[in-house]
């Protein structure tokens, strides 16, 4: 009777935000992203500033990018925001982060952002997801700079990003 009964029982969908600079989209947020929708149901990737980035993209661009790359996905919503990530949150009413762990060097940043925003909005929690192997050492800045010096891109973004990369240094 009762596994009959949880057939009427609609399941809550399960929403978490993935915050980052995306300047631009690699191979490793992808892969991320894919890992991520795993256990959740729909991913917002909000476009965001970093605080000592200078980005190469316009916030424009970089959710066009994105947008490109993630076309036909109706579980991936692409999104910006400004300002503070739990002020972001609280308005969404999503309370689930998705970020990526490469090599230690990612730790301390990530921590640290971890307990500053636990101590201003404490619903908040935080999932670490790493990547492949392969994507362990990849970054944007140096998918930026293999770009800026002719270097073969494509093998670290999608090739509507990859166009884009040799588009900036075109111009
Ligand atoms: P931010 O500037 O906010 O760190 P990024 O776009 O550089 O934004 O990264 C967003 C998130 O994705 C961060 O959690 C970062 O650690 C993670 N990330 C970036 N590149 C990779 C990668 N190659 N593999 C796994 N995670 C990654």
């Amino acid at each position: 009777m009762v596994q009959q009964e949880y057939r009427f029982i609609r399941r809550k969908e399960r929403l978490a935000v993935y915050p980052g600079s995306f300047d631009p989209v690699t191979n490793g947020h992808i892969d991320i992203i894919e890992r991520s929708l795993k256990f959740i149901d729909k991913l917002i990737v909000s476009v965001t500033h970093h605080p000592t980035k200078k980005p190469l993209f316009s916030f424009k661009e970089r959710m066009e990018m994105l947008q490109g790359v993630f076309r036909d996905r109706k579980e991936i919503v692409i999104e910006y925001f400004d300002g503070l990530l739990v002020d972001y949150l609280e308005k969404k009413g999503v309370f689930l982060v998705i970020r990526g762990l490469r090599a230690v060097s990612d730790f301390d940043y990530e921590f640290q952002m971890v307990l500053t925003n636990r101590r201003m909005l404490p619903r908040i929690e935080t999932i670490f997801l790493t990547p492949k192997e392969e994507y362990l050492y990849l970054s944007s800045s140096a998918v930026k700079e293999i770009a800026r010096l002719n270097g073969p891109v494509e093998r670290f973004v999608p090739e509507i990003v990859a166009e884009k990369l040799r588009e900036k240094h075109r111009s």
